[in-house]
């Protein structure tokens, strides 16, 4: 019996995770922290037990590419559908694109409402590429209709001082903040291995 019901876990956690859309499958003992030392991996842990996702706290997490924001996202991810938790996996950039397209179609309303569903969304690559004052109004729509009522985890390559000039807009970024920012969490990573990738690079032009 034991071994039908765990079975039956496992065909719903990978139902849940094709649903939630993530990029690819990742799981939190794959994650060398060694490799990421200016990351706490106590903190980390506390993550993956989703209390925070009951609580319905944000989580920012900041950091160079490659660091292992995306992968730690969908491993977080999916010990969230573990513990039942509803959850979709989005980049920024479809993410504002879907709002937009729904902006322009008449379905704004609709499509805010499917994407306040998820008890906890993962918007991936905040920052990416520069959002337009409307895509940035209608991310600000977005996070305050979920404000309270799930959780956010953003990751995004961008330093907080540069979140002005990727809004366009200092009030916006100001009132986007303001929303984010209650009961948040901020990982913010040091980019060893940005910095690796910069002195190759640095060498390899001289
Ligand atoms: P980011 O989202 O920060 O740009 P990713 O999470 O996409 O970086 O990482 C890039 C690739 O490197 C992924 O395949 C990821 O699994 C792997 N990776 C990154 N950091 C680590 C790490 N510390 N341990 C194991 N794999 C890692
Ligand atoms: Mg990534």
């Amino acid at each position: 019996v034991s071994r039908e019901i765990a079975r039956r876990d496992e065909r719903r956690i990978s139902m849940s995770s094709k649903i939630a859309q993530f990029p690819f499958v990742r799981e939190l003992d794959g994650f060398d922290f060694d490799a990421q030392p200016s990351l706490d991996q106590g903190q980390i842990r506390e993550l993956a037990t989703c209390r925070w996702i009951a609580h319905g706290d944000t989580l920012l997490f900041l950091g160079p590419p490659g660091t292992g924001k995306t992968h730690l996202a969908v491993a977080v991810g999916r010990e969230a559908i573990r513990q039942n938790y509803n959850v979709q996996f989005i980049t920024a950039a479809t993410l504002v694109a879907t709002l937009a397209k729904a902006h322009s179609d008449g379905s704004l309303d609709k499509q805010l409402a499917i994407l306040s569903r998820p008890k906890l969304l993962i918007i991936d690559e905040l920052g990416f590429v520069p959002l337009s004052k409307t895509g940035a109004e209608l991310l600000f729509e977005l996070i305050s209709q979920r404000y309270e009522r799930g959780s956010t985890f953003i990751t995004s390559n961008l330093p907080f001082d540069e979140w002005t000039e990727t809004f366009g807009s200092e009030r916006l970024t100001g009132a986007l903040l303001d929303r984010l920012t209650h009961h948040v969490s901020i990982l913010e990573m040091n980019g060893e291995s940005y910095r690796l990738a910069h002195s190759r690079a640095r060498k390899a032009k001289t």
